[in-house]
């Protein structure tokens, strides 16, 4: 049987990303993804702001689709806002990124597996006996294991940490990437209102050469017996776009709660969406990934050194992530739960007002602001979780 200090199970960015910190400082770590191919199928509309790529990965050419200045921002009565962003905004080729991420934390000692699903975790004494569905390698024992499953989450419940999500708590999302369209291609655009994505939004995210992920999110409990996403989404395509091509769909889904109050144990952590890191308002998720992904792994390469793989010691990375991102996600959850139940006159009167922002001073505060000018406890909110 293969023995590692650390196990990941799941290569998306999250995990990919933990396990290049611990091969980079020397330990023996086994990534496992459970699809025959990392980041296939994209599940993604691959927007991220610059800053995370900066700060966890640099910019590759190879995998970057697009670059956007700024979002527009539109109301169901087709008033819109511009914000020009602070830092530049790309749309990745996801499949490119996620394969340069497992394979550079390969490239750097990492054992990588792909056909090798995680199917069960025995948790001993002093380390963990994982199974999997891959053809030699069943069995991997573990001195330490990185829960990067995403958004399904089934590992973390076999070691007492319940992931369910809440209906209200979760987005159902279906996109096309379309061909052969005609619109502004230096902006993601982003469309609220009842009538086109209840409880969420629409987007067109530029892929380059006149092709867009145009996609959209429904809250759970809010889709009805034929209303659901590709209702909405074939409305809003057949509206916007009817001559378009329809060249890739995906679906998927978004976490749209808080983080896990628990997201570490006797020798394990959870990291990104199986987290539920993604951002409850936006969906946003690559950046809270990368992230948690580094700072699990340099727990976990923490934890090897002093010889520890007590719940108390592991505890630090959950710190660590909630100081960094998690304590703001929390902030924008409690931003969401106002948010969702905007009627289209709320949007459409927070559009307006936004829209006499000037773009280049514009930022997501602000526009929150504007959407809660008449709610002091929601403002009060905002300011303290952009602000404080
Ligand atoms: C339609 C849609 C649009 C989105 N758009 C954006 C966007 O524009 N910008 C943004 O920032 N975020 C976006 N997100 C969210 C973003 O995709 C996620 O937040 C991000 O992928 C999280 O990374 P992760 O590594 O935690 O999980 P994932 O990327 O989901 O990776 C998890 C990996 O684990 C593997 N796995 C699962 N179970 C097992 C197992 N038992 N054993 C082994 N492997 C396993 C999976 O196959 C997968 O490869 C979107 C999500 C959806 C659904």
């Amino acid at each position: 049987m293969k023995y590692v200090d650390v196990l990941v199970a799941g290569a998306g960015p999250a995990g990919s990303q933990a396990a290049l910190t611990v091969a980079q400082a020397g330990y023996s770590v086994a990534l496992l993804e459970k699809r025959p191919e990392v980041g296939q199928p994209v599940r993604c509309a691959e927007g991220v702001s610059e800053k995370w790529l900066l700060k966890h990965t640099g910019v590759e050419k190879t995998w970057i689709d697009a670059e956007v200045k700024g979002a527009v921002l539109r109301s169901p009565d087709g008033n819109k806002a511009v914000m020009e962003y602070a830092e530049k905004g790309y749309i990745l080729n996801r499949a490119r990124f996620d394969r340069y991420l497992a394979w550079r934390a390969a490239d750097s000692g990492a054992f990588l597996l792909t056909c090798a699903a995680v199917t069960k975790i025995d948790p001993c004494e002093e380390f963990f006996i994982v199974k999997t569905q891959h053809s030699t390698h069943q069995e991997i024992r573990a001195t330490l294991l990185i829960l990067a499953d995403g958004i399904e989450s089934r590992l973390a419940p076999q070691l007492g940490i319940p992931t369910v999500l809440k209906p209200h708590d979760i987005e159902f999302c279906l996109q096309y990437t379309l061909g052969g369209i005609a619109y502004d291609e230096g902006y993601v655009e982003m469309i609220g209102g009842n009538e086109i994505a209840p409880g969420g939004y629409a987007w067109i995210f530029p892929k380059g050469e006149k092709k867009a992920n145009v996609g959209l999110g429904l809250l759970g409990g809010r889709s009805l017996p034929g209303l659901n996403a590709q209702f909405f989404l074939d409305r809003f395509v057949a509206r916007r776009f009817p001559d378009a091509s329809i060249i890739r769909t995906v679906a998927g889904a978004v976490s749209a709660s808080e983080p896990l109050n628990k997201m570490c144990g006797e020798g394990f952590m959870i990291v990104g969406d199986a987290a539920r890191l993604a951002n409850p308002l936006t969906g946003a998720g690559i950046g809270n990934a990368l992230e948690s992904g580094t700072l699990a792994g340099q727990t976990a390469v923490r934890a090897l050194a002093a010889g520890k793989r007590n719940k108390e010691f592991l505890e630090d990375y959950q710190h660590d992530l909630m100081k960094s991102v998690g304590h703001v996600s929390k902030k924008f959850y409690r931003i969401k739960e106002p948010f969702v139940k905007f009627s289209d006159t709320d949007i459409n009167r927070m559009i307006q007002v936004a829209s006499q922002i000037d773009p280049s001073r514009m930022t997501v505060a602000g526009l929150l602001e504007a959407a809660f000018k008449e709610n002091k406890a929601v403002l009060s909110l905002i300011r303290k979780a952009f602000f404080s």
